[in-house]
């Protein structure tokens, strides 16, 4: 067990022990366990959350993405626009689809560069999908002007940015569908695998629920099947953890912001460490802080690595090997330095709400007592 582990998952249930413990025998002794009432109470919530009209609970962020990209009619032939630097399941949900990855590379922030968007459109693109990685949305003002210039879908990736927002809109309701997972580790995470999708369009909303239940249409005690569906539905026992834990999500993003504070306060007198943007509340962004990444200069990476794993801090890299560079996904057409770059420095430090003031400080020191 490190001194800072890089999750704190067994702190956030015991916290809430008591009440989890609760709901689960009382949905287990009712047998509530699939399409209950508390799905819908869930869905309700988060759509509330996000500010948008729908929600529709899934059983993973990925398939919020594929089932989000084929409610907005991506599919055989289509290109998508999204960027390497990000979780293999946003590249694969696009190709899950039978359309086409179209990726781009990213800025300093992590985030797609959307000046290289516009070129990268063709008759046949159909969608962009913006991940707005580590709990920061990209720059949702020139994506939006694209969109609208260009006719085109826009499918949030929010898997990592519960409760940011941008210019007081919360990510997941900037497009047609905003997307999310509720896996364990995310910030607003279940006792298990978990999504939703939300979106303000009547339309997306019907057929999202029919394609996570094999396109049955349940009408007057009668089934009829739309289309081929899929199973992916979100389980009623983690919809009614979801709703307890959608309640103190405010709270964890406010405690992620306070620890990102410190970081940033704390590293700051090593100029081959860069830490990323501080959590002002000036201009645009509002970042929630799924993940603190500092980038390390060339080179010099791994040796922080093992500095910290030697001093007892347990540290992610994420991604050490750029989703192109995998030959068996067939992205290798593609040549994005800015990811390539990144895929070599960055380093994920602890960052979750029960992390303790003495536990930060710790990691404070222990990075900046490294010397290359
Ligand atoms: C976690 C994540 C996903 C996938 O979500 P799952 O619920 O694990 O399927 C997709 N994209 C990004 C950026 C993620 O971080």
């Amino acid at each position: 067990m490190y001194k800072v582990p890089f999750v704190g998952l067994k702190n956030a249930f015991i916290d809430h022990g008591d009440e989890v413990i609760e709901i689960v025998e009382r949905l287990l002794s009712q047998g509530e366990l699939i399409m209950r009432d508390e799905l819908e109470i869930f869905e309700k919530d988060a759509a509330d959350y996000v500010n948008c009209g729908y929600g529709i609970g899934l059983n993973s962020g990925t398939d919020a993405l594929h089932l989000g990209l084929r409610a907005c009619g991506v599919g055989e032939g289509d290109e998508v626009i999204t960027v390497a630097h990000t979780f293999v399941a946003s590249i694969s949900s696009i190709v899950h689809c039978g359309a086409s990855p179209v990726l781009v590379d990213i800025c300093d922030d992590f985030n797609m560069d959307v000046s290289q968007v516009e070129k990268s459109i063709t008759s046949r693109t159909k969608a962009i999908m913006p991940v707005h990685l580590n709990g920061r949305i990209c720059d949702m003002d020139e994506i939006k002007r694209i969109s609208q210039k260009f006719d085109l879908h826009i499918i949030e990736d929010a898997c990592q940015a519960w409760g940011a927002n941008y210019a007081g809109t919360k990510a997941g309701a900037f497009g047609s569908v905003g997307c999310f997972s509720t896996y364990p580790m995310k910030t607003l995470g279940g006792f298990g695998d978990g999504g939703l999708a939300v979106t303000n369009d009547s339309n997306i909303d019907k057929n999202m629920r029919l394609y996570r239940d094999h396109g049955q249409v349940r009408r007057d005690g009668k089934i009829d099947i739309a289309f081929h569906g899929f199973n992916s539905r979100l389980d009623n026992i983690q919809a009614a953890v979801l709703s307890l834990r959608i309640k103190l999500l405010d709270s964890w993003v406010s405690r992620r912001r306070e620890i990102a504070s410190q970081y940033n306060e704390g590293i700051s007198n090593n100029p081959i460490i860069k830490t990323p943007p501080p959590p002002t509340m000036d201009g645009p962004y509002f970042d929630s802080y799924q993940n603190y990444v500092i980038r390390v200069e060339e080179g010099k990476r791994d040796l922080l690595v093992d500095h910290l794993k030697r001093n007892d801090v347990e540290v992610l890299i994420s991604w050490p090997i750029p989703a192109h560079f995998y030959e068996s996904l067939g992205l290798s057409h593609f040549s994005l330095p800015m990811t390539e770059k990144a895929s070599t420095e960055v380093i994920s430090l602890p960052m979750y709400p029960e992390l303790t003031d003495e536990q930060v400080n710790y990691v404070v020191d222990v990075v900046n007592e490294f010397k290359e």
